[in-house]
């Protein structure tokens, strides 16, 4: 809390600093570090078996860099910025969703860093497709750490993890959206929730994905 509020002054006096390179610059990323981005091309599209999962961006180098400071520094500004240059990419990607949700974090996991990295990304999804943003995804249970798993072990930690309890989602298409998309286990659980849930189909939007 107090190193939260003491952040928040740090970043009010300090000059802003790219959240990639740290050079001074005027917003979360320096021009520079966006061109290198925004130079190379998205990653395919991969099918699901509730629609497509499209990435802005491959994780690696600039991206990678800023997604962990979105994730672990408290770079929100860095969060919200990549997701404003992922959105077009998503676009020409994935057919229009009704409303836009996103992947929750576990309660132990938002209480210690304060914020879903995924519902900053998924706020600025909505606001640029002008359509709504509706939470409503809940983890029923704190899911261990995925990224020592292979896939299979992935699958089982979080099938049955997730259910919906917002709106009624009856005919709905939506986006799901998520920061990093690796093998794809979080997020599918995620869908067969919002499909359970009603929803007709459940395109994957995330700003980067892990090739
Ligand atoms: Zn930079």
């Amino acid at each position: 809390m107090w190193r939260h509020a003491a952040r928040l002054v740090l970043d009010a006096l300090a000059p802003r600093r790219c959240a990639v390179c740290e050079r001074v610059a005027g917003d979360a990323l320096c021009p520079p570090c966006l061109e290198e981005m925004c130079a190379r091309r998205p990653p395919a599209s991969r099918t699901t078996p509730h629609g497509l999962a499209a990435a802005g961006f491959e994780f690696e180098g600039a991206v990678r860099a800023a997604l962990h400071g979105g994730k672990y520094r408290g770079d929100r500004a860095a969060l919200r910025l990549l997701a404003a240059v992922a959105v077009p990419r998503l676009r020409a990607r994935l057919p229009l969703p009704a409303a836009v949700t996103c992947v929750p974090l576990g309660r132990r996991r938002l209480r210690s860093r304060g914020y879903n990295q995924a519902e900053e990304i998924a706020g600025v999804v909505a606001t640029e497709l002008d359509c709504p943003f509706v939470a409503g995804l809940e983890r029923l249970r704190d899911t261990p750490p995925q990224s020592s798993r292979d896939e299979g072990e992935r699958r089982r930690n979080v099938a049955g993890a997730f259910m919906w309890r917002g709106v009624d989602l009856e005919g709905a298409r939506l986006w799901l959206v998520d920061d990093v998309l690796t093998t794809g286990a979080t997020t599918s659980a995620a869908a067969s929730a919002l499909e359970a849930a009603g929803a007709t189909r459940v395109d994957v939007a995330v700003v980067a994905a892990v090739l």
